[in-house]
């Protein structure tokens, strides 16, 4: 066996050596007094994709190819030689294996289970950053080589983007094919018996067929929320996935408590779609939001949080010392405490045809995804705050002509310094004060935008991406008013909390509510679904930790 002597998806990746580390003699003795040893025959299939409940191998002597294989084909993906591990990030997720495992040489594994996994990488520091870190890579490479057990066939329209962001978001591996662009679509297409007009369409595993799937079908078929039971009382539920439940979640299971995240789309909320975050602790370059909220979704399962994904909460319901979290599919989760971190989501100009273009044109985010899609164009930033600036600064980077169009008469109330000076080093972009979009046109895709400044003057222009940027609303409406909320819609807690809004709500305890706990007792809203808050990706984080510290109180009343 040799790994660099064979050519693998990935063996001729940069960072090779940072996805396939050699362990040491005395580390994989600490690993094998977690799981038993035994030995492994040629030909033998350890796993299978789309099985479920992982097992973790480290390879004493042999060695083992990694394939992704379906109905169509085999390909060798790596290889994995002694002193070495399997496994990818899907393991700590508890999602069933992308790839399939085979034995090439044979020799003797360690063998752990995916709990007996999880209790070495909580209670091995060192083991555990090897390993996570290992996993982590894997991830990355095969986000980005698009390797892994989906095939989406799609084109240019609002659904492929929907399921690109829902895949991309959860860090799922997929490839793509555009039935416009590339020549062996229609082979696909008459092999799987589909019309052009059923695309797009999800393939996995080469078999199975899923036409223009939503979100809930694609998480319900690649088995991200398998296992999870809905019956169980936990300690508490999380509702929302965005940087104040992630790291609630990352504090919760840290400090022993049972934790469950329910997630309507998908994990890292808006911060998720931020390009690069640049103003949080401890990164100096920057991070891009869809890394922060991966690294976050990873460490709240290492440490034993249940995250549901593309799983709505659609009532909060109080049941006899208990809450129940109703869920959009009807099932309820019983909880003994709740934290709200649902966020905010954005304001739409109130144009009738505004829809048919959403994903189609018009974006709420500025990533390198939807940066690619307006490579050389003109494009339209709406928005006078920092994800605004952020936006146009980074899209200048690929577009011919950024223009910034800001209701006010300035950025300098509602936007940071840097970001203002930035701008004005940029040549392609323009501030457009005091003007707004007033019609969007364009048939599939938009095509053509109108806009109205100061003067009254209407501009038309060819333009087919615009990036709003315009701030957001409190996602508070599931809760159909059962906590306080301030006259905008957003979660009153602690001190906001007045005397009347106590009463209304029935207090039932001596003590008044503590920070961050709303007008129910033990549930707690964190982030940008609190009143007061200050929409930064670090408060959020930071109240989703202090919540937890309560949450403990809470359980102990
Ligand atoms: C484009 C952009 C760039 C940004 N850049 C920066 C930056 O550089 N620095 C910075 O500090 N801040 C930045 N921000 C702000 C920052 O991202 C937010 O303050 C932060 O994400 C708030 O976190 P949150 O968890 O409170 O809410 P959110 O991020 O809004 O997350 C809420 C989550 O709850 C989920 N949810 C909503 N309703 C339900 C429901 N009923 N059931 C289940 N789940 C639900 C949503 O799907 C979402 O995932 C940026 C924001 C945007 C939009």
């Amino acid at each position: 066996m040799s790994e660099t002597a064979r050519s693998t998806l990935l063996s001729s990746a940069a960072n090779a050596a940072l996805m396939f580390p050699v362990l040491s003699s005395a580390q994989i003795a600490r690993i094998a007094s977690h799981g038993v040893i035994r030995p492994i025959t040629r030909g033998e299939v350890l796993i299978d994709g789309g099985q479920t409940n992982v097992p973790f191998f480290v390879l004493k002597a042999g060695e083992i190819e990694v394939i992704r294989a379906s109905a169509l084909e085999e390909i060798l993906v790596a290889v994995v030689g002694p002193a070495q591990f399997t496994g990818d990030i899907s393991m700590i997720l508890g999602r069933p294996a992308q790839m399939r495992l085979r034995v090439s040489d044979s020799g003797e594994v360690v063998q752990l289970t995916r709990d007996q996994m999880h209790a070495l990488i909580q209670t091995d520091a060192e083991i555990s950053e090897v390993l996570m870190r290992a996993l982590i890579h894997r991830r990355v490479a095969m986000v980005a080589e698009g390797i892994g057990d989906v095939l989406l066939i799609g084109s240019g329209s609002a659904a492929t983007l929907r399921i690109k962001q829902f895949l991309t978001r959860n860090g799922h591996p997929f490839k793509c094919l555009d039935l416009d662009r590339d020549a062996d679509v229609q082979q696909l297409l008459a092999r799987f018996h589909l019309e052009p007009a059923e695309i797009p369409v999800v393939i996995c595993r080469g078999e199975a067929v899923l036409k223009n799937p939503s979100n809930q079908e694609i998480a319900d078929y690649l088995g991200f929320n398998k296992g999870i039971d809905h019956t169980h009382l936990r300690d508490v539920v999380i509702v929302g996935a965005g940087p104040a439940g992630l790291a609630a979640a990352v504090y919760a299971a840290s400090e022993g408590l049972d934790v469950l995240v329910i997630e309507a789309s998908s994990p890292g909320g808006q911060a998720g779609s931020s390009s690069r975050i640049e103003n949080y602790l401890g990164f100096p370059t920057g991070i891009s939001g869809r890394e922060l909220a991966g690294r976050a979704y990873a460490q709240a399962q290492k440490f034993g949080a249940e995250v549901m994904i593309a799983k709505g909460a659609a009532e909060l319901a109080c049941e006899h010392n208990a809450y129940g979290v109703r869920l959009d599919d009807g099932v309820t989760i019983p909880a003994r405490t709740v934290v709200i971190a649902t966020g905010a989501r954005y304001r739409r100009p109130s144009l009738a045809n505004f829809g048919q273009f959403e994903g189609a044109g018009v974006y709420y985010s500025a990533t390198f995804m939807e940066a690619q899609l307006c490579n050389g164009d003109e494009v339209i930033v709406v928005g006078g705050a920092n994800s605004a600036g952020q936006a146009a600064v980074f899209l200048a980077q690929v577009a011919r002509h950024v223009h910034l169009l800001v209701r006010s008469s300035s950025l300098s109330a509602s936007m940071s310094r840097y970001l203002i000076r930035r701008i004005e080093e940029t040549p392609t972009i323009q501030i457009k004060t005091r003007t707004e979009i007033v019609a969007l046109e364009g048939n599939g895709h938009l095509e053509r935008v109108r806009w109205r400044d100061g003067t009254g003057a209407v501009t038309s222009q060819d333009i087919k991406h615009v990036f709003l940027m315009t701030g957001a609303e409190a996602n508070t409406g599931w809760l159909n008013g059962r906590v306080a909320l301030d006259a905008k819609g957003f979660i009153k807690t602690g001190w906001d909390l007045t005397q009347e809004d106590l009463a209304a709500a029935r207090w039932p305890l001596d003590r008044s509510p503590y920070l961050l706990e709303t007008s129910l007792p033990g549930v707690f809203a964190v982030g940008d679904v609190r009143c007061g808050n200050v929409k930064r990706v670090a408060s959020a984080v930071g109240e989703g930790s202090i919540a937890v510290s309560f949450v403990h109180r809470a359980l102990a009343e």
